[in-house]
């Protein structure tokens, strides 16, 4: 299964809602609630894949712009996400 295909999962689909309600439908990093994406601060855990076992700490919410400069890793306070961010790819 690629990642662009688990995106279109059920189980996706809820894990992306819940995180949606825990951040209240706004951007973790600046709060607005335009564009908002679900991103995977890591993606594995005790060495395995961590398609369909995500906590909701295993992901956070940013809007579209937040997101493009976390990914580009420009301007966003990195220090608070390095320790378990390795890898980025997107909901
Ligand atoms: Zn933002
Ligand atoms: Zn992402």
């Amino acid at each position: 299964m690629t990642y662009q295909e688990y995106l279109k999962t059920d189980h996706w689909q809820r894990v992306r809602l819940k995180i949606f309600s825990r951040y209240h439908r706004l951007c973790a990093m600046c709060r607005t609630s335009y564009l908002l994406n679900a991103h995977h601060i890591r993606y594995t855990k005790d060495g395995k894949s961590i398609w369909f076992r995500e906590a909701t700490d295993d992901l956070i919410l940013f809007c579209r712009t937040c997101h493009k400069t976390l990914h580009t890793a420009e301007g966003i306070d990195m220090e608070r996400f390095k320790r378990q961010t390795q890898l980025m790819s997107c909901g």
